[in-house]
């Protein structure tokens, strides 16, 4: 069965949608832990990210990198963080979070609670930006 990451690439599901290109895609964590918190998925359907190969495991860590970029000049921060964590759902996917302290990684922190409208806005601001 389809996880619910294909259904997003595939427009079954919606998303706030910031990137793609043939192998990738990128879209708005519905539970952010910050305004920009973004996910890279591969179009593949793998679930552990270190089951890629060495290309695609690079191709989207570079993919990965011109999100991360657009993010930080759409949402000003000290970095951009990146976890890798895929206990939830089983489709590698990479969290680009905006971080002005460590403790802002914490997937234990409070999330944000978002209206549709300031998904559409934070989406379009980092589109922008890319
Ligand atoms: P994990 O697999 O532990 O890395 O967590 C999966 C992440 O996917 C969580 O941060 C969820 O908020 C996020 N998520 C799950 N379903 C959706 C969805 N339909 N749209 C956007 N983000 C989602």
């Amino acid at each position: 069965m389809a996880t619910i990451f294909s259904k997003i690439i595939a427009g079954e599901i919606p998303s706030y949608k910031v990137a793609e290109n043939d192998k990738f895609y990128a879209f708005l964590d519905i539970n952010p832990l910050a305004k920009g918190h973004t996910l890279v998925v591969p179009k593949q359907e793998v679930d552990y990210i270190f089951d890629l190969s060495d290309e695609d495991l690079g191709e989207m860590h570079v993919f990965a990198k011109h999100v991360a970029l657009a993010i930080q000049k759409a949402f000003p921060c000290r970095k951009v963080g990146e976890a890798v964590i895929g206990l939830e759902v089983p489709h590698a996917h990479i969290h680009l979070i905006p971080m002005q302290k460590e403790s802002d990684m914490l997937f234990s922190n409070p999330k944000l609670k978002l209206q549709p409208e300031d998904f559409e806005a934070i989406a379009k601001a980092i589109r922008e930006n890319l």
